[in-house]
């Protein structure tokens, strides 16, 4: 296996309240959702990267349409995770939250166009299933390639959405292990619970905690580092690897 040094940067609430408190809601959604839940969404493509991990290799060449099934990959295993790890108010917090931005997108935008072609939405199970590769395909070619004035708001419909259908879906997490391409480990079973504070030291503890867990189980998580950042568009969210050399 590959060494690598990762690097998460989390948009610090303090650099702009105002904005976070209209984005999320409230101070402990922001902590609950981008400290904690959305850590092990950062923990899934350092996994990608550790484990060399590719959606198609007859689609190597293109890596926008490899970067949006990764994303839809890494929401499926922080869902599996927290189901696994997390309390059940904490899930109920983050789907509380993704609906609500879900509902408001509604209002705000109406369903853009974008996201009706990539998710089916059936109103009376309140459910929504990304529809097909052919989709996926479509989206990735109309966000990545037109990058207009609405592709924040495309993107983050394409998470949100995403992350709620991962926490309904709830793929067991030893699945999506083998998915990502790690083979040998200790099956997950019944696990504890765990317990977070949401303050700006969760991430440390997620990662910590995620760390000595998986190592456990035989799944080797090489360090990552974090950085609070002045970064209110999260820009740089998503893992930066470097691989040692
Ligand atoms: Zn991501």
């Amino acid at each position: 296996m590959s060494k690598w040094k990762h690097s998460l940067h989390i948009s610090k609430y303090e650099s702009d309240p105002d904005y976070f408190d209209k984005y999320y809601g409230n101070k402990i959604i922001y902590l609950t959702f981008i400290c904690c839940y959305n850590v092990m969404h950062e923990i899934g493509h350092v996994l990608c990267r550790e484990y060399n991990y590719k959606f198609d290799k007859n689609l190597a060449h293109n890596d926008a349409l490899n970067q949006f099934h990764e994303e839809l990959l890494v929401n499926d295993f922080a869902a599996a995770y927290w189901h696994k790890f997390g309390q059940k108010e904490f899930l109920d917090k983050i789907l509380m939250y993704v609906n609500k931005f879900i509902d408001k997108s509604e209002v705000q935008y109406g369903w853009d166009n974008l996201t009706k072609k990539l998710f089916k939405i059936n109103y009376e199970n309140y459910k929504i299933v990304y529809s097909s590769y052919a989709s996926l395909s479509f989206l990735t070619k109309q966000l990545v390639f037109s990058r207009d004035d609405n592709y924040s708001k495309h993107y983050d419909n394409f998470q949100n959405f995403s992350i709620k259908e991962s926490l309904y879906k709830n793929i067991d997490l030893n699945i999506l292990l083998k998915e990502i391409g790690i083979n040998n480990f200790c099956s997950f079973k019944d696990c504890n619970r765990l317990n977070y504070d949401y303050n700006i030291n969760t991430p440390k503890e997620v990662i910590s905690d995620v760390t000595k867990i998986f190592l456990g189980h035989g799944i080797q998580i090489s360090p990552i580092e974090y950085y609070l950042e002045n970064d209110k568009g999260c820009n740089y969210m998503c893992s930066e690897p470097i691989k040692d050399k």
